[in-house]
């Protein structure tokens, strides 16, 4: 019996227990403590860019709270990416305002700066300015930053990176994240690093980030007893969290490396292929941290679909997965205001995301070769003509 291999699974360094037991053997268990202070170092010297970084209990809490510091409120607008995981648009509706969705490029996937421009222009012809911009880096890809900085900046309206799936990427040599007003960071299990569930804010100010940390910690006042003016959150991360993610960010930097091989040996496999891309960098402004390698299969070339692909992973106890839905396709969302074509729904119709596990074996590969020669022989074609 052979095992199965993931999509995307936990890959730990080895130092990450010294840390935890650092925490136990000093009682550092309950938040705070050394290895927040430590994880938050570590990433401000791994991002540079003099930021200020706080961790939290998830991506999703630092988006919530990115946007809380934008100021976003009850009938606010968003402009969100459409092609996403829903936690990029959900913080929005928590703070009762409207996600504004707009289309992905093709270069990229993401945040096409045309129809966000035009989306921009017009919610305020409607009569309301969006009060936040997020994109996102999808699948580790940089989106076109300087055009949408410029579009932010056009507007005079803040930019919230999402950078969850791009630890370890840069756009032209800068490290993504560190973008926007602000950056969210996710270290869920299935990320390119994890703190087994966390997530960090980065801020671009000492008090940006103090913000995020009251807001984070209930928001009490500076007063013997528990006094609030404001309403607070349960969002930062634990000690024994921030102990994981200071081991795993040793390794951050093989981490990438190995996620990128992973991208190369796909596109070895493919380069023959008819019909058959690995969704890669665009040109070398670009270098992405490759967190999931994605097949795009175009079914008027290619002999059979990204959906028989997944099916024939599936036979052999292989995960692979459909890309994320786009959001202004999701039932929730289907009164959102959507700007754009179909490029985010055509990229969902025909690319399927491969296991890209930084831990995966040669023998992992072997399987998974195997699988995509047999699914994309064009053998079949052969017979019929
Ligand atoms: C994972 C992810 C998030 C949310 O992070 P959590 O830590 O799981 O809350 C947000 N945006 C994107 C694009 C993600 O992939």
């Amino acid at each position: 019996m052979s095992t199965k291999v993931w999509l995307s699974s936990p890959h730990m360094g080895g130092e990450e227990l010294k840390y935890v037991n650092q925490a136990f053997e000093t009682n550092w268990i309950a938040p705070l403590g050394p290895n927040v202070n430590g994880f938050e170092r570590d990433l401000e010297s791994f991002l540079n860019q003099k930021t200020k970084v706080a961790a939290l209990s998830s991506g999703t809490a630092a988006l919530h709270l990115a946007l809380i510091e934008c100021n976003v409120g009850y009938g606010d607008e968003v402009i969100c990416q459409s092609l996403t995981f829903s936690a990029s648009a959900n913080p929005i509706v928590y703070l009762g305002a409207t996600p504004v969705f707009v289309d992905s490029e093709k270069d990229t996937w993401n945040m096409c700066p045309i129809a966000l421009k035009e989306a921009v222009n017009d919610r305020i012809a409607k009569g309301k300015k969006p009060k936040a911009i997020v994109a996102v880096n999808l699948y580790g890809m940089p989106a076109k930053m300087d055009e949408i900085l410029a579009v932010a900046a056009e507007f005079d309206i803040p930019l919230i990176e999402d950078a969850a799936e791009s630890l370890g990427s840069t756009y032209k040599g800068r490290p993504c994240g560190t973008f926007g007003r602000f950056g969210i960071l996710s270290f869920n299990g299935n990320k390119i690093i994890t703190t087994s569930g966390g997530g960090a804010l980065v801020c671009h100010s000492e008090e940006d980030k103090k913000r995020a940390v009251f807001l984070s910690t209930q928001a009490r006042d500076e007063a013997p007893h528990y006094q609030h003016s404001e309403i607070g959150y349960n969002y930062r991360m634990s000690n024994i969290c921030a102990g994981i993610g200071r081991g795993q960010m040793e390794v951050l930097k093989s981490r990438v490396e190995g996620r990128r091989k992973m991208h190369d040996f796909y596109t070895d496999i493919t380069k023959n292929m008819e019909g058959v891309k690995m969704f890669s960098e665009p040109n070398e402004d670009f270098y992405s941290n490759h967190w999931l390698s994605v097949i795009t299969v175009d079914e008027k070339l290619a002999s059979r679909n990204h959906e028989d692909l997944r099916l024939a992973f599936l036979e052999d106890d292989i995960e692979s997965r459909p890309i994320w839905k786009p959001m202004h396709m999701q039932p929730v969302f289907k009164d959102a205001p959507y700007y754009g074509e179909n490029v985010a729904e055509t990229l969902f119709n025909t690319s399927l995301c491969l296991p890209s596990g930084s831990n995966l074996t040669d023998d992992d590969r072997k399987r998974i070769e195997k699988i995509m020669m047999n699914v994309f022989s064009n053998k079949k074609n052969i017979l019929v003509s």
